[in-house]
């Protein structure tokens, strides 16, 4: 008897996803009460923000580089470094 879960870490996934967009909707709701529309709108962005640099900073460990200049990781195809400007 074989029991085979092919997407079971894409359910999985999924579920975190679900959980996260339920604190986030949450938080949404609590932060506008209390700090009206521009204080969600402050939350958003900073969440946003936070989970575009933590991908970033997780996505491109492989095949990248760092700038010989100010030390920034950059990736492997870039000709100029995009923090200082360093010529690569
Ligand atoms: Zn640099």
């Amino acid at each position: 008897m074989t029991a085979e879960y092919p997407s079971a870490t894409r359910e999985i996934g999924m579920v975190i996803l679900a959980i996260v967009a339920l604190v986030v909707v949450y938080l949404m709701v609590t932060v506008t009460l209390a700090f009206g529309l521009f204080g969600a709108f402050v939350l958003v962005a900073f969440v946003y923000v936070w989970f575009f640099v933590w991908n970033a900073d997780s996505g491109d460990l492989s095949g990248g580089q760092n700038c010989p200049s100010c030390g920034s990781r950059i990736g492997a195809d870039e000709d100029v470094c995009e923090y200082c400007g360093e010529s690569l």
